[in-house]
Formats: C-alpha cells, sequence, structure tokens
C-alpha cells in the first residue's frame, strides 16, 4: 500500500480492519463479487490481506465475454480461485419457457423473476453456511445506497452483511486501480460505470448516475436486483 496517497491508504487500512474484525466476529464470512471496479478493490484487500474470506460470484448465464476474461485475469494474479456459482438450469429454463428468453423487458415483475432465478438462486447457495457476507456498494452509488450501514443484519438473508467500501467514492476506488496497478473490467473503458448481465447493462455519458446504465427502462425506484433490496427504514446491526 506505499504505493497510495496517505489518505487513500488511511480509507484502505479502514476497510482491511473492518474485514478483519467481521472475520473475528463471525468466522466464516464470504465476499459476492460483481466483478465491477469496487470488486477489484475487494478482491485485492481480500486476497492480500484478510484471506479467510471465500470470494465467489455468479454467472448468470448472461454475463459479457469480458467479465470472465477478469475472472481469469484475477485468478491467475493472485493464484487463488473465484468460486462460481451458476443458476439452476431447470429454474432458468422453466423462467424462459414462461416469459420468453428477453422477457425480462416485459416489466419490473418479469425482470425481478429473472434475477431471482439467475442471481437469488444461486447467490443463496453461495452464502449456504456464512455467517456475513461481504458487499462493494458504496453510499454514493445511489440513494437507495446512501441508506446502508457499514454493518447490517440482512433479514432477507439471515446473515450479516458487510459494505466496507461504503465511505469510498469513484475517484478512491479508481485511484486504489491505478495506485495498485489491478486489473479491471475492459468495459469501464468504454463507458459503464456499473456492469452486470449484457441485455441489462449499457454505456452512459460521462457524468451520469453511473447506476443509470443498468435496467434503464425502469423507474429508478425499482433498479436493484435482489440481493440489496430497497429500504425504507435502518437496517442498522444491532446484534453485535
Ligand atoms: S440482470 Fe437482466 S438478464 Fe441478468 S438476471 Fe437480471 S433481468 Fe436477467
Amino acid at each position: 500500500m506505499a504505493a497510495l496517497p496517505r489518505p487513500l491508504q488511511d480509507l484502505a487500512a479502514d476497510s482491511i480492519q473492518q474485514l478483519h474484525d467481521a472475520v473475528a466476529r463471525h468466522e466464516k464470512v464470504c465476499y459476492a463479487s460483481s466483478l465491477g471496479a469496487e470488486s477489484v478493490v475487494l478482491t485485492d484487500l481480500i486476497w492480500t490481506h484478510v484471506q479467510q474470506i471465500e470470494i465467489f460470484t455468479i454467472d448468470t448465464g448472461r454475463l459479457y465475454p469480458q467479465t470472465h476474461d477478469l475472472i481469469d485475469r484475477l485468478q491467475r494474479r493472485y493464484g487463488r480461485s473465484i468460486k462460481i456459482y451458476y443458476p439452476d438450469a431447470c429454474g432458468v429454463e422453466s423462467w424462459v419457457a414462461r416469459h420468453g428468453v428477453n422477457g425480462f423487458r416485459d416489466g419490473p415483475q418479469q425482470r425481478h423473476g429473472c434475477c431471482a432465478a439467475r442471481k437469488l438462486e444461486p447467490f443463496r447457495r453461495g452464502i449456504e453456511g456464512f455467517a456475513a457476507w461481504v458487499t462493494g456498494i458504496r453510499a454514493a452509488q445511489s440513494p437507495n445506497r446512501a441508506l446502508a450501514h457499514a454493518l447490517e443484519w440482512d433479514a432477507t438473508h439471515g446473515l450479516h452483511k458487510l459494505s466496507p467500501l461504503l465511505a469510498w467514492s469513484e475517484e478512491d476506488v479508481w485511484r486504489y486501480i491505478h495506485a495498485m496497478g489491478l486489473p479491471y473490467h475492459a468495459l469501464h473503458d468504454a463507458g459503464y460505470p456499473s456492469i452486470g448481465c449484457a441485455p441489462c447493462t449499457r454505456a452512459v455519458p460521462p457524468g451520469a448516475d453511473p447506476r443509470s446504465g443498468r435496467w434503464w427502462w425502469e423507474d429508478e425506484a425499482s433498479r436493484e436486483c435482489g440481493l440489496h433490496p430497497r429500504r425504507a427504514q435502518s437496517g442498522r446491526d444491532t446484534r453485535v
């Protein structure tokens, strides 16, 4: 971390401490990587400093090829493996038979149904047996995420949820990536600040809301995938 300017060193040290604290407190901790810019920062912090945390990701079957390239580059750099969970094939087949291969565009209900089959089902298997999961969300990403707390009880999934990058700005993330020479998703250089499934992600103009390229045909209010549900009030973790 010597390559980092002092404020960023402090920010990274605080995030590492949060990760260590989570392991000390909960023992079995996993990180669900989205493979976006925040993910490569967290992957570096975890695989360099808090290696007890297991990293997994979800291959929904609709990812960009560049996402697979990034998985490969990260694994080669650190000599570690990201565990990949795939959706239950019967669940996806059944959803597609009922709604069509691109039926997620027909409305928020259909879109959430596709995310449930392709993301939530494998996510639930990914967190099975863990007491806490780590996310890369930042408060500045959306009004909904600004309401998050660094440590929360995730009542939906029944385990603790740690967001150690909550206080990071987008600039902090990119300064860390460049200073540490980390590999990152190739589409970030093509105007994609937030990257998910290919048919549900598009480039945005410079300066636009970074989340506006995700599910752009929906109201802002419904643009989460179910891993980070909309929140109406404090979910602060009071169980620690
Ligand atoms: S992001 Fe789009 S393609 Fe991916 S699971 Fe959700 S609705 Fe389906």
